[in-house]
């Protein structure tokens, strides 16, 4: 394959001089943040144009930026990046490696550790995984699968669900990933809405020790009758130590409903393939992937990403964010059922030729010291997890994390929600022993990859705060009411002021709602729907979701800086705060808090939190019902839903809205009977 000719960074040694026709292996101090950052800004062509030579081209492009943010124009929003390049992803993470140093294949691409600690995990080598791909693929073409056709997979968290992705990206089949957990209804909408011919499946997963039903979950959907369009089912065999799964899995196999001529196991078409499947050179703006938001705010979007811009952007965040050094182990906890998994458990570590680390469990099991177990157990140096795993771990005893070394940690990561500053503190004190520097990195399934992230050492930390942007992110806060633009320091709505190459193209098949969401709102920019603080520093702090701002006696209030200062009172595991009508002031204070264990909750509690409140953020702040609430409403992904809070304290009990990612609907009934406001 030929290959642009100033590439000049997969031998990992450090380059502190910049030379200028390429970029440096590290950033390595402010200054080099800052000079880059302003070429970014002048010189995106450049800059990027660099970016880009860091992969692997069948045709490197000839055009770099060709974007159009604003929708008053003749042309409308419309962007596309290196334009005229080919380029295959899948490709760029793993032949391309091996290709340079044929000692790659033996290297560790994928380490797979299990639900159950006892059972045996495994190494998958960048040569197994790469013939693991071949073969896979060439079972998709044999079932008529060829470029630009959808993909939906349905799977647990498991190597397997890598190998399809890359497959899918090797011959330039658009995969639809959806999340394992989700509900038959949930992947039917979804595979209706992309309409796939195919669903790559799992016999069954394994979660905190149970045993999930998958294959029967798709045989419910594709019975639905808005699934018209799926003619073949792709099943895994799950085939790891099933005998500690409490749940009868293997019972469960046997008792299979299978549908001849549609239904096929993989382990038996895998016998009848090729070992050989020539990667398909894609257009840079071909589809590469289709992916649901994970609906926190409404119905969830199906985001489109495209091939050349997408991997260039996830590939040279990846390395600068977590300053990834060949060898290092890299784990990151989330499902590649999100977006987060997608670009930072898949793309971003293996173009970069990492060790990343599949974990088919949840942190909580067998108990809350699991992860840092893992941790020791494959001596991992960079973790990055969600806040919400954060809090749920630090509701414990301490001594369930300081009992475990952990002393490979070198860096820590954040993302989903804001970090609240008790839960950043006790990640970095107690998790990090006060060594490890984190990053809390901002983005959404629409924008491809970080956005507003510090980067390690280069400046200080302030615990809650992403910091600043990123190369080529242009942050502008927009006043909510007048729409001007605001100079910081300034509170306000977060925008975007030019294009990206991670960024989304448009939803699938429906560029016109793409433009409403996003470009709408404030013409001539991208609008992320989230606030955010920008301090005289330049300190970038999202203050949660423009929804979730309250007015009450004239005072903006964002929800997420109450929150966080409930959770810095000892006895508080987590809280959400929304809004209900209030004749007199506007909006009343609605606090759901939920309680470390074995902590009471007293009308003495209450005096407490409210105290708390008061003295953080001030005298003009008071919550007017707390809740104390065992459980909150999730996202699949762990994010609390604050729009359904809402509709509860309203209360308009009626109009839930999607309901359909929540992760137990049980837990909105138990608030609906329990809500001073319902009854
Ligand atoms: P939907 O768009 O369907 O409502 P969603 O926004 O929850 O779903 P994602 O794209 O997974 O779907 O989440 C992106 C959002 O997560 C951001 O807009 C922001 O609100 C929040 N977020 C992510 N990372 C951070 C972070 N580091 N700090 C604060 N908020 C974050
Ligand atoms: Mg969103």
């Amino acid at each position: 394959m030929a290959s642009s000719s100033s590439t000049n960074n997969s031998t990992g040694t450090h380059t502190t001089a910049w030379d200028k026709s390429s970029l440096p292996d590290q950033i390595e101090t402010f200054d080099d943040y800052k000079r880059l950052y302003a070429l970014s800004v002048d010189d995106p062509n450049q800059f990027w144009k660099m970016a880009a030579q860091r992969l692997d081209w069948y045709q490197f492009p000839t055009k770099i930026k060709n974007t159009e943010f604003d929708c008053r124009t003749k042309r409308g929003v419309e962007i596309k990046w290196f334009e005229d390049g080919l380029i295959n992803v899948c490709y760029n993470c793993i032949d391309r490696h091996i290709e340079k140093d044929p000692k790659a294949a033996e290297k560790t691409a994928i380490i797979f550790e299990p639900d159950t600690p006892t059972e045996t995990h495994h190494r998958i080598t960048y040569g197994e995984l790469l013939l693991s791909v071949k073969k896979f693929a060439n079972v998709l073409k044999k079932h008529g699968i060829k470029k630009g056709d959808r993909v939906t997979i349905y799977m647990p968290m498991v190597v397997e669900t890598c190998i399809a992705l890359l497959a899918c990206a090797r011959i330039g089949a658009i995969h639809s990933v959806v999340f394992g957990g989700f509900s038959a209804n949930s992947v039917a909408e979804r595979i209706s809405d992309c309409e796939s011919s195919i669903v790559i499946t799992s016999d069954f997963g394994v979660r905190g020790g149970k045993c999930i039903p998958l294959k029967s979950k798709i045989d419910q959907a594709v019975a639905m009758p808005q699934c018209t369009t799926v003619k073949t089912v792709l099943v895994f065999q799950r085939n790891y130590g099933l005998e500690n799964i409490k749940d009868d899995c293997s019972g469960q196999r046997s008792s299979l409903e299978w549908t001849d001529g549609r239904d096929f196991w993989v382990h038996e078409e895998l016998k009848a393939v090729d070992d050989n499947c020539p990667p398909e050179p894609m257009n840079a703006e071909d589809p590469l992937f289709i992916l649901y938001t994970s609906g926190s705010t409404g119905k969830p979007k199906g985001i489109l990403h495209t091939t050349g811009g997408y991997l260039t952007y996830v590939s040279l965040t990846f390395k600068y964010v977590f300053a990834y050094e060949p060898g290092e182990v890299y784990m990151c906890t989330a499902d590649v059922g999100w977006i987060t998994g997608h670009s930072y458990v898949v793309y971003g570590p293996l173009s970069n030729q990492a060790i990343t680390v599949v974990f088919e469990g949840i942190p909580t099991y067998p108990d809350v010291s699991r992860c840092w177990n893992i941790v020791d157990k494959h001596k991992i140096n960079i973790f990055y997890t969600a806040p919400t795993a954060i809090r749920s771990l630090m509701a414990h005893n301490d001594s369930f994390v300081t009992r475990t070394s952990r002393q490979s940690l070198r860096l820590l990561g954040t993302v989903g929600e804001p970090i609240n500053p008790e839960a950043w503190r006790w990640y970095h004190e107690v998790v990090g022993g006060g060594r490890c520097s984190i990053v809390d990195t901002w983005w959404q399934t629409e924008t491809g990859g970080f956005m507003i992230t510090p980067i390690p050492n280069l400046w200080g930390l302030e615990g809650g705060s992403a910091t600043l942007p990123f190369f080529g992110i242009q942050t502008q806060i927009v006043d909510k009411e007048s729409h001007l633009p605001l100079d910081p320091p300034s509170k306000g709505e977060l925008c975007i002021r030019d294009s990206w190459p991670g960024q989304a193209r448009s939803l699938y098949r429906n560029h016109k709602r793409f433009v409403e969401v996003y470009f709408e709102p404030y013409p001539g920019y991208y609008f992320s729907g989230d606030g955010c603080e920008i301090k005289e520093n330049g300190y970038h702090w999202i203050t949660g979701r423009v929804d979730d701002v309250l007015v009450i006696s004239g005072h903006n209030i964002g929800t997420a800086e109450v929150e966080s200062a409930l959770v810095q009172h000892s006895g508080v595991s987590e809280a959400a705060v929304v809004g209900y009508p209030d004749r007199v002031k506007n909006q009343g204070m609605y606090c759901f808090v939920t309680l470390k264990d074995n902590v009471e909750p007293v009308e003495e509690l209450r005096k407490d939190l409210t105290k708390t409140v008061r003295d953080i953020i001030g005298a003009h702040v008071f919550p007017d019902i707390i809740h104390f609430a065992p459980n909150l409403p999730k996202t699949r992904s762990g994010k609390i839903m604050r729009r359904i809070l809402r509709k509860i304290v309203e209360p308009d009990i009626h109009n839930l809205g999607d309901t359909s990612t929540l992760n137990d609907p049980a837990v909105v009934d138990e608030l609906i009977k329990t809500s001073p406001r319902t009854k």
